[in-house]
């Protein structure tokens, strides 16, 4: 099942979410119908809060990342050096950061319930996560360039934070009136979207 997206504005995009119950009803069907939104919208990452639900689970395909390079033959991945394929496919619940380590880089994320904005965010390159998968087995694991990259946009979407409020204040301030179209539902979207302060249709 495809869900709607939330769209910037809405009040469950800035909220802390919710920790998920290791008896938490149809937790894999909830998990194969964020996939689905997901691949369905073109995304490489979902989170809860994105679909309306203010839980601290998200959903990560950076394999598109590698099909992505192959075909633009090149890599955007901090260390050129390493070039070997690096994506990853996963479902987590409950995660927690240990650490994060590594390199600042920059990278120009966007974001599924902000379509059309793209910006340079700065994340340090290496993320030690604790986490469960969908059948709560747990996991402690390091990840790296861009697969720690998505990790770490939707984790901010778990605290509800957006890779907006990374940017400068000006920076943001710039993008204001486009923000507002956003939320209003003046935007293009190819997906399914729902949007906080659309005016009711008759
Ligand atoms: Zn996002």
């Amino acid at each position: 099942m495809i869900f709607p997206i939330v769209a910037y504005g809405d009040p469950v995009l800035v909220k802390k979410a919710q920790t998920v119950a290791d008896d938490y009803p149809k937790l894999k069907e909830l998990v194969a119908n964020m996939f689905e939104t997901m691949y369905n919208a073109e995304g490489v990452g979902l989170a809860a809060p994105q679909i309306g639900l203010s839980l601290r689970i998200f959903v990560i395909d950076s394999t598109l990342f590698d099909e992505k390079e192959k075909k633009n033959g090149k890599s955007s991945e901090p260390d050129d050096e390493n070039q070997e394929p690096t994506g990853l496919k996963r479902a987590f619940i409950n995660p927690e950061k240990i650490d994060e380590t590594g390199k600042v880089w920059k990278y120009e994320e966007g974001c599924l319930s902000i379509p059309k904005i793209t910006e340079n965010v700065s994340r340090p390159d290496t993320l030690h996560l604790r986490y469960y998968d969908e059948d709560f087995n747990e996991y402690v694991e390091t990840f790296t360039g861009l697969t720690a990259r998505v990790i770490q946009h939707e984790y901010d979407h778990i605290e509800g934070i957006l890779f907006l409020d990374h940017l400068k204040p000006l920076r943001r301030q710039l993008l204001k009136g486009r923000l507002n179209k956003i939320s209003k539902g003046n935007v293009k979207v190819p997906y399914r979207m729902r949007f906080p302060n659309a005016k009711r249709r008759r």
